[in-house]
């Protein structure tokens, strides 16, 4: 694999805004990367610049709110693309391209996609360079192809583990969507968002996926989590810190919801949630967290129900004597709320 950063972006805006420090955060995958960028910037500019050192999980995870407190005026966000340049007051969002190509996994997925006539495609950030040559292909093999819809955060069929905004409005178009990269992470959102037949198309494994299991194995114990937490007397409601998850009107709302019917509610703020992190508050029955859904929706080593937004609206639909739903099949399952997102 080889992953790009788009230096040259980097270089561009540190000559326009000639900072005085700079703070970058970047996913584990683009730590190397990253810090070899590091060295060069110090050495070209001679400016402080702070890797950031916590995780960094997606465009969420800016720290445009810190970057004042670290004696710094420019931050840099790795790896993370979207319609928008800067998040807040000053992080950039700087592109790492996957130079990978689907040539041959197009041609193993052919014949597997023959039970469908019309294909809808997704992917993430690294690989939005491979829809248009992937599309030329299914289409000359006799596929009607779409492609999703870009929106005021995503480009044209980019996806992000908790919004499908993009191709959620083609869902009725298309027999069934391929997902263009190696992230079962995010081929089970889209299935699950979607309700379609999806496939992943990893070039490195060169191999195709259904992600019907996977997915259906996910949506079980998401239902299970909402009816165990019907049974709960005391929740944790719990509020994620990260700038873009930072959704204290849902958490507001729902506590309400709960105390309505009767639950006793105590209300957390946490960064990193996690089993460990949990584990001391003993008498709380189950938890409610509005930060990222996929802790909840892939957090597999709970030992209590720790519910996402979807899960929660779903155990409020119980509580008021209506059905369940299916709570999972929406275009989005949190708002980000990443400060003033700003177009360049
Ligand atoms: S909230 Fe969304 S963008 Fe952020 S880490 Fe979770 S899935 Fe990714």
């Amino acid at each position: 694999m080889t992953l790009r950063i788009d230096e040259a972006e980097v270089f561009r805006i540190i000559d326009e805004r000639k900072p005085k420090g700079i703070v970058i955060s970047t996913p584990g995958g683009l730590i190397r990367q990253t810090r070899e960028l590091i060295d060069k910037i110090r050495s070209i500019y001679g400016v402080p610049c702070m890797l950031i050192g916590d995780t960094c999980y997606g465009i969420c995870d800016t720290v445009d709110g810190d970057v004042e407190r670290l004696d710094a005026d420019l931050a840099f966000n790795i790896g993370h693309n979207a319609t928008v340049e800067r998040i807040g007051d000053y992080t950039y969002l700087i592109e790492a391209k996957d130079d990978v190509k689907f040539d041959s996994v197009i041609e193993r997925a052919i014949p597997i996609m023959r039970g469908y006539r019309k294909i809808g495609l997704a992917t993430f950030s690294q690989h939005l360079d491979e829809l248009e040559p992937v599309k030329k292909r299914l289409e000359a093999a006799g596929f009607d192809v779409s492609t999703g819809r870009e929106n005021s955060l995503l480009r044209e069929s980019q996806i992000f583990g908790c919004d499908f905004s993009t191709v959620y409005p083609i869902k009725d178009e298309v027999d069934a969507f391929c997902f263009l990269g190696e992230s079962e992470f995010h081929a089970v959102g889209l299935a699950l968002s979607t309700d379609k037949p999806t496939y992943l198309l990893d070039p490195y494994l060169d191999e195709v996926r259904d992600m019907k299991a996977e997915a259906e194995e996910r949506r079980r114990r998401a239902i299970l989590s909402v009816y165990k937490a019907l049974d709960a007397s005391v929740f944790g409601v719990i509020t994620g810190m990260k700038e873009g998850q930072k959704m204290l009107g849902r958490s507001k709302w729902i506590t309400k919801r709960l105390e309505m019917h009767g639950r006793k509610v105590v209300q957390f703020a946490m960064r990193e949630i996690t089993a460990e992190r949990l584990a001391p508050y003993r008498d709380i029955d189950a938890f409610v967290q509005t930060a990222c859904p996929r802790i909840s929706i892939d957090g597999f080593t709970f030992d209590r129900p720790v519910l996402s937004i979807p899960q929660a609206d779903a155990l409020v639909r119980l509580l008021e004597g209506r059905e369940v739903g299916e709570f999972l099949q929406r275009p989005k399952w949190i708002e980000l709320t990443m400060g003033r997102v700003r177009r360049s």
